[in-house]
């Protein structure tokens, strides 16, 4: 039986390939963004089950999707915690209204759509869930605290709930991708805010990441293959972690 697969953030960037990944390797698969031109073209690609438009940081939004999810599936396998957003600026000019924007978008949505979807896995014996955080979360960044702090958090959550949910089949893991070239962080370069070179300069592999190899690691952990890896927390940076 395929197993069934929720992706946030799934119309572009990383979230739209690990969504065409899964979709190829016989998962079920479907798809919530903000943009629903796109997240319709993504569906099509995929094949996908079923998608959803909207704003995770609306509570009657998330709670609509999973129930629009759960109706099409059945049951929920495999939860992928993609979406979120990043805010470059100094911890002093950092615009209020942020500080309760990232939090929720990046931290109490991956709890949140936790919190609905481990009943049913428990109740199935079988579950995947796969947090995308990032290495900023790992090693701090400056003038990113607030993302950082967010994605930080996502590790204790990924930890915790990798122990409650051991038991039950249900793996948890966290992958934290260092620089990938999507619409999130192609700003910071072209406007100037930082500097390509130097920040490959900082990378031992020299190099972006690539959604396909992120999209490959979140396929493998929502595998049968990967049921003894829980409670991990993976880098996939091109060794930027390493320092
Ligand atoms: P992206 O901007 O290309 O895609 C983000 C996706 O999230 C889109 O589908 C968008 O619709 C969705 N999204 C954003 N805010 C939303 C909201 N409020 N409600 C619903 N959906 C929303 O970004 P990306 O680079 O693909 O990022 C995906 C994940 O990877 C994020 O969690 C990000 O923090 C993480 N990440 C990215 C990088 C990078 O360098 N790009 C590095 C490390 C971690």
């Amino acid at each position: 039986m395929a197993r069934a697969a929720l992706i946030t953030g799934s119309s572009g960037g990383i979230g739209a390939d690990i969504a065409l990944k899964l979709s190829q390797n016989g998962f079920k698969v479907f798809l919530t963004g903000r943009n629903e031109s796109r997240l319709i073209e993504q569906a099509k690609k995929c094949s996908a089950i079923g998608y959803m438009a909207g704003d995770l940081s609306d509570d009657n939004f998330l709670e609509l999707l999973f129930r629009s999810a759960k109706d099409k599936f059945g049951q929920i396998d495999i939860l992928i915690n993609n979406a979120g957003s990043y805010v470059w600026s100094p911890v002093e000019k950092t615009d209020k209204s942020k500080i309760d924007e990232i939090f929720r978008l990046n931290l109490q949505v991956p709890y949140k759509l936790c919190r609905l979807a481990v009943s049913d896995m428990k109740f199935n014996k079988w579950g995947r869930i796969v947090n995308i955080g990032s290495i900023s979360g790992i090693v701090g960044e400056a003038n990113a605290s607030l993302y950082s702090a967010s994605k930080a958090g996502l590790i204790g959550l990924t930890k915790a709930l990798a122990l409650e949910l051991a038991e039950h089949n249900i793996t948890v893991n966290l992958v934290n991708p260092g620089w990938v070239k999507t619409e999130m962080v192609e700003p910071l370069f072209t406007d100037g805010i930082l500097d390509e070179a130097e920040q490959m300069d900082m990378i031992p592999q020299r190099r972006w990441i690539e959604p396909c190899e992120i999209s490959a690691l979140v396929n493998y952990l929502a595998s049968e293959d990967a049921r003894g890896i829980t409670g991990q927390s993976i880098n996939l940076c091109a060794g930027l972690s390493l320092g």
